[in-house]
């Protein structure tokens, strides 16, 4: 459980937490196996034991005083009494974790329904209506997935076209059965799926079916353009119907499934490979909207091509909620798809969304084979708690809101890349006191799958083996903070990291409310304000009489390394394809993926996405300079010969035109380059795209791109003045205006 803030010391009251002009908050990955500085949770049993405030319902912890009956809490002061078991526990010393560290992890007694020996249970929905190249994939990213299943997980395959076909591979020859989907909006399947296939034959074992299941994936065709055309009951010449009944299908297999959860499995996942938008039968999304030409009519096309077309797939992820199934969605497109509409079945039901854009590059078996090899935990509960002075404002990230109780929320599925944030308010105008530190309890409660056991030398029946069992933890971490004696103090100790990612979850919530526009403007006035802010804080603003000039104000932070690197953020920000606009090519599908995806990143990983990392070599083996800012003038200057640029999703290794031609390329297997690029690789939630370019003879696009400094901020090309510079002025001017305004001078 890693925990960030966004200023190591907190601000102490409102007028410098309103002063300071940065966020107040926390970026949190409470399954990361370590904390944020790599030490590991003491472990335990007895989790249900551990006293809890009678006030506030806090867990006892490290920071809590104790006598002999009594303990007095961390967080809301309140004095409660021992039970004579805790009495006995803590008198002796180092007896129980949680007098031993603030960061513990705990069993917890499984409930009734939770003693089953639960298999884990993966099922393929693959799309039909697609493309040679299509299924491919889609079957090397089968094969590997089957490489990373545990032995004891079953397996169901299910095709998804103008009908639902299912598997059944357990006989000697694969068995496909089918439905028909019925093309109106509005009907139903004739056929429950338990009456087309009983779920105990569509379910396999992997370890005996694997063969089988291979062949059964090589039997997948792409249907024919007459079959789809004749069910649409459109036999239209050049007509090409999609006959993707996608929404029909999936709701037929999350109840298929349903039946069987709490039975044979506790988290069923299902993984649906998309080749374009459901555009047949219920839940078929309109795809015309995206051909409209919103910029001649003077709307935001962003604004427009954001928000959800239909309720439909939101409402099917609280049903794969009720089943007890993730979805995950591998879209493999370049066709609009409406991931608008899409994402909410994979996110809300704790799944994952992957857009590839063409079927030669694709990563997909790679991050399939990834994500399964993952540990995750599923059921989770979580409970952020602070001391009584602040509480929690906002909170950011993949979640359930519990409709019951305040600040608790409820993940139904995470891995240990999984991160949430939340910004503070505080209850009044008082602030902390100067006794009383800053204090914050985070509670994770969260079920895993442990797999069987090896047999033992000694012979354990076969029987035994093979059998999945869950286990129940609660995981508690509290931690406390120091208050800042000025606002100076704060901004020494900001984390630019942390603030970018609370910046990079306001700006999505605004862009899907008020569009691209918006949040773009958003963005640009909290740079005005924390540069003034900065500015008033440090008194560098002079005032003349003729009043304030920009030549009298700091836009660099000059004072203050820690916020330095901010300015470079906020313009990166702005020139990515999360903050673009649509009419500099940024495909709304692309856009809905990156909001996914960012809204789950750590901060380190955020940071890299927003504004990648730029290193030069001065040959395979050796290092010339560990960073360098994103302009062409940086690249001429270093003189290196080979470029790193590491974009977080893509590696590009660029090597100039005066690289010798006695330089290797591409850079051989055992280099440092290569060892770094595989580090990277390894260390990474999704499999980055590794792309190779010889500046002067391969097309250099895709790595100039990246070269952000000298664009524009507004996407215009390349101005006569340089892109970072000018967008400096721009925010002086601004600062200067905000001032002068805001002194009434
Ligand atoms: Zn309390």
């Amino acid at each position: 459980m890693a925990v960030r803030p966004t200023t190591i010391r907190f601000p102490g009251n409102p007028i410098e937490q309103e002063a300071c002009g940065v966020p107040w908050g926390v970026t949190l990955t409470p399954f990361a196996a370590k904390d944020e500085n790599d030490i590991p949770p003491v472990y335990g049993s007895g989790g249900e034991l551990l006293p809890r405030c009678e006030n506030c319902w806090a867990y006892y912890n490290t920071y809590c005083e104790q006598d002999q009956w009594s303990w007095d809490c961390a967080l809301c002061g309140t004095t409660n009494g021992l039970s004579s078991e805790s009495i006995m526990r803590y008198s002796l010393p180092h007896s129980s974790p949680e007098n031993m560290s603030s960061f513990i992890d705990l069993e917890l007694p499984l409930e009734g329904s939770e003693e089953m020996q639960a298999r884990p249970v993966y099922v393929a929905a693959v799309d039909l209506s697609s493309s040679e190249e299509f299924l491919e994939l889609t079957k090397s990213a089968l094969l590997a997935a089957l490489e990373a299943l545990s032995p004891g997980s079953l397996f169901g395959l299910a095709t998804i076209s103008h009908k639902i076909g299912l598997y059944d591979v357990q006989g000697p020859i694969p068995v496909v059965k089918n439905v028909f989907i019925p093309p109106d909006s509005a009907g139903n399947l004739t056929m429950e799926l338990e009456d087309v296939m009983p779920l105990f034959s569509f379910l396999a074992p992997v370890d005996t079916c694997k063969d089988r299941i291979t062949s059964a994936l090589e039997t997948l065709k792409p249907t024919t353009s007459w079959e789809r055309t004749t069910a649409a009951g459109q036999g239209l010449d050049g007509v090409l119907l999609g006959g993707r009944g996608f929404g029909v299908a999936m709701e037929a297999l999350l109840k298929y499934l349903g039946s069987e959860y709490g039975n044979t499995y506790a988290l069923a996942r299902v993984f649906a490979f998309l080749s374009g938008p459901p555009d047949y039968g219920l839940g078929q999304l309109d795809t015309r909207r995206y051909g409209e030409q919103y910029a001649s009519k003077g709307e935001d096309a962003d604004l427009a091509l954001l928000p959800e077309q239909t309720p439909f797939y939101r409402d099917l992820a609280a049903v794969a909620v009720q089943a007890g199934v993730c979805v995950d969605i591998f879209a493999v497109t370049n066709e609009y798809t409406d991931l608008a509409s899409l994402k909410f079945l994979s996110i809300e039901s704790g799944g994952s969304l992957f857009l590839y854009s063409n079927t030669d590059d694709s990563t997909l078996p790679q991050d399939m084979y990834r994500m399964l090899s993952r540990p995750y935990a599923f059921n989770c509960v979580l409970r952020v708690r602070t001391s009584s002075e602040f509480k929690l404002g906002h909170s950011y990230g993949h979640f359930f809101p519990d409709p019951e109780y305040e600040n608790v929320q409820h993940i139904i599925c995470c891995d240990s890349f999984a991160t949430y944030a939340y910004d503070f308010d505080f209850v009044n105008d008082v602030g902390f006191s100067s006794k009383e530190l800053p204090t914050i309890q985070i509670a994770f409660q969260y079920t895993v799958v442990v797999p069987p056991d090896e047999p033992s030398i000694s012979g354990s029946s076969s029987s035994k083996r093979g059998k999945y069992s869950l286990k129940r933890r609660m995981r508690i971490r509290t931690l406390q903070f120091e208050t800042a004696r000025s606002v100076n103090d704060i901004y020494d100790t900001v984390d630019p990291e942390v603030v970018l990612s609370i910046l990079v979850h306001e700006v999505i919530l605004s862009s899907l409310e008020n569009g691209v526009r918006e949040a773009r403007i958003l963005l640009h006035e909290w740079l005005v304000n924390l540069t003034a802010q900065y500015n008033d804080a440090y008194k560098i603003a002079e005032y003349t009489r003729g009043g304030l000039s920009t030549s009298h104000v700091d836009v660099a932070f000059t004072q203050c390394p820690q916020l330095q690197h901010l300015p470079r953020l906020i313009f990166a920000l702005l020139r990515s394809p999360l903050l673009r606009f649509h009419e500099e090519g940024v495909h709304p599908d692309y856009r809905i993926y990156l909001q996914c995806l960012f809204s789950a990143l750590e901060p380190s990983s955020l940071n890299r996405a927003v504004y990648p990392s730029l290193s030069s070599y001065d040959t395979p083996d050796k290092q010339a300079y560990p960073r360098h800012s994103l302009s062409r003038a940086a690249l001429i200057t270093s003189g290196s010969p080979i470029f790193l640029l590491d974009a977080f999703t893509h590696l590009i290794v660029f090597y100039s035109s005066t690289a010798g031609a006695t330089m290797p390329f591409p850079p051989p297997q055992d280099c440092l380059l290569r060892s770094t690029i595989n580090k990277l690789k390894q260390e990474r939630i999704i499999t980055p795209k590794l792309i190779f370019i010889r500046g002067g003879i391969d097309d250099a696009t895709a790595f100039e791109n990246y070269l952000i400094e000298e664009q524009d901020v507004e996407g215009s090309g390349f101005t006569s003045v340089m892109g970072f510079v000018s967008f400096l002025d721009e925010i002086n001017h601004d600062v200067v205006e905000y001032m002068t305004k805001s002194n009434g001078k």
